[in-house]
């Protein structure tokens, strides 16, 4: 399948969301503000190469029928860049570490890191209270 019959087939995958990048979280507060996103309708969240981006599924205005652009000429810069190279659509590579599609899905995930978190602060304190020199008293 050439590129252009991919495109037609597809029918303007790329028109029919955006993508926007948002702080990594690392607190429960934090992943409380993900939640948020995801409470709302057409939201997902993604994490590729290690950056989080909150997914907003909401087809472009200009996005015709027959999945041409109606403002061709105009087009926004980010799409004139996009790179039929960097479609994920036809790509075989999936490149996202993590895909939450729903408010639990993330939940999950907090719970997993926030725990394994508090489990490294442990170990950390541990060895370094075994570092500490021992004093004796009875001296
Ligand atoms: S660039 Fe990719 S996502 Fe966009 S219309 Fe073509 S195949 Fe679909
Ligand atoms: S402006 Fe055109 S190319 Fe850009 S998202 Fe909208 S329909 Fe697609």
């Amino acid at each position: 399948m050439d590129k252009k019959s991919d495109c037609q087939v597809c029918r303007g995958q790329c028109c029919r969301y955006f993508g926007l990048p948002i702080e990594t979280p690392e607190t429960p507060g934090d992943f409380d503000d993900v939640r948020w996103y995801l409470l709302h309708m057409g939201t997902e969240v993604y994490v590729e190469d290690g950056d989080w981006y909150l997914n907003v599924r909401n087809k472009c205005k200009h996005l015709q029928p027959d999945s041409s652009c109606g403002i061709y000429s105009r087009r926004p810069r980010i799409c004139s860049k996009y790179s039929m190279n960097e479609c994920e659509a036809i790509s075989d590579e999936y490149g996202h570490e993590h895909h939450f599609y729903n408010a639990e899905q993330l939940e999950a995930y907090a719970r997993g890191y926030l725990r394994a978190k508090r489990r490294q602060a442990q170990l950390k304190a541990a060895r370094r209270k075994a570092r500490q020199p021992q004093i004796s008293r009875t001296a």
